[in-house]
């Protein structure tokens, strides 16, 4: 099965109540990518790929689109082999991990259907059939943090994680004590995610003065070399999550001990090819990980929930969605929901999600 025509899509996801904060960025809306790949046998597959604004990594909308159209022509007549066509992708284009994924998604699925079986059976297999999600809130006041606190847990979510940073130290360290006041003793598990925005000096304060409460420190501050200098004197695990941009990077940061675990996006890492290997990293070294998309609608939730769906269930610090952030489903019949904190594994070929392609409109670009 090889590959006749490569259709790209620009589509507008705006935000459910508006804006989402992070320590970096206030994000109203987000521009998503789609990418409707085309077999010489007529089937069809659909990949996607949606930066979290152009503030949050070093990816943007615009840029996904210019690297797929940069790569589109040099992959029409290749085989639909994801491992082939990240080795063809490398040869027409250096980095872009992020844009890569929407081939590389779009693959997956279009395997899956040739063969008529999901893609969590093509990534190994599933090990159960719904996959337990996260809550990430925005950075918000510390009362109203720990209000959400409590309606997440009720609902069922297992993990929560909560946003800090881009303010004074001092009210994250307030809103970490009283989301702990909300939810201690109840299993669930907590995650202070501070997306790059602290210094050092900020998160050796927040563990020193936290030590009683037990959350996950989610890359803290900017670079690598903050989390090698805080490493030592900090008593909270420490995750990377922005930093782990490619395979490599992940290998030096789980080989040296530098991280606990790691927060993970499928598009960051160039997809599902890299993202099992990713997952067979982690389970070599007992590395907790989650499996999240960096927002988008249908097509990146459903690749996240089945790379998600294959890993050992105790790693597996879940499946985080963009879905409860924003409106409706491109598949009205199997898109992908969050409900009592889960999400139900797809059960159809491929993907087991089919866009109604008549939402995004005309291609922006056609191979
Ligand atoms: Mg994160």
């Amino acid at each position: 099965m090889k590959i006749a025509e490569i259709h790209i899509y620009s589509h507008d996801l705006p935000v459910k109540n508006g804006p989402y904060t992070i320590a970096n960025a206030e994000v109203w809306a987000l521009d998503t990518t789609l990418v409707k790949m085309v077999a010489d046998n007529g089937l069809v597959g659909w990949g996607e790929t949606c930066p979290v604004g152009p503030t949050y990594a070093e990816a943007h909308a615009a840029g996904a689109r210019a690297a797929l159209a940069q790569m589109a022509e040099g992959l029409l007549g290749a085989e639909v082999s994801p491992l082939g066509l990240h080795r063809r992708m490398g040869g027409l284009l250096n980095g872009h991990n992020y844009a890569k994924a929407a081939i590389d998604i779009a693959a997956h699925d279009l395997l899956g259907k040739q063969f008529g079986i999901s893609v969590s059976e093509l990534l190994g297999g599933a090990e159960v059939d719904k996959v337990p999600s996260y809550y990430a809130t925005g950075v918000g006041a510390p009362d109203d943090i720990a209000v959400l606190a409590r309606e997440k847990l009720a609902e069922g979510y297992l993990r929560l994680q909560i946003k800090v940073g881009g303010r004074p130290v001092e009210i994250d360290i307030e809103t970490i004590r009283k989301v702990w006041e909300a939810i201690g003793g109840s299993g669930m598990r907590l995650a202070a995610d501070g997306n790059r925005g602290w210094t050092t000096r900020d998160a050796l304060r927040v563990s020193r003065e936290c030590p009683d409460i037990p959350f996950v420190m989610e890359q803290p501050c900017d670079t690598i070399e903050d989390l090698q200098k805080i490493r030592s004197q900090v008593s909270h695990p420490i995750y990377m999550d922005e930093n782990a941009t490619n395979l490599n990077t992940v290998i030096t940061a789980a080989g040296t001990g530098l991280v606990d675990g790691f927060g993970m996006k499928v598009t960051r890492i160039g997809g599902l090819q890299p993202m099992r290997a990713f997952r067979d990293f982690c389970e070599a070294r007992n590395l907790p990980h989650t499996c999240d998309d960096s927002w988008g609608g249908d097509i990146i939730a459903a690749a996240c929930t089945h790379i998600g769906a294959t890993v050992r269930p105790d790693l597996l610090e879940g499946v985080w969605l963009a879905a409860p952030y924003i409106e409706g489903n491109y598949d009205a019949q199997n898109g992908i929901r969050i409900e009592g904190g889960h999400i139900q594994v797809p059960t159809g070929p491929g993907l087991g999600v089919v866009p109604d392609e008549t939402r995004f409109g005309a291609p922006v670009a056609c191979f």
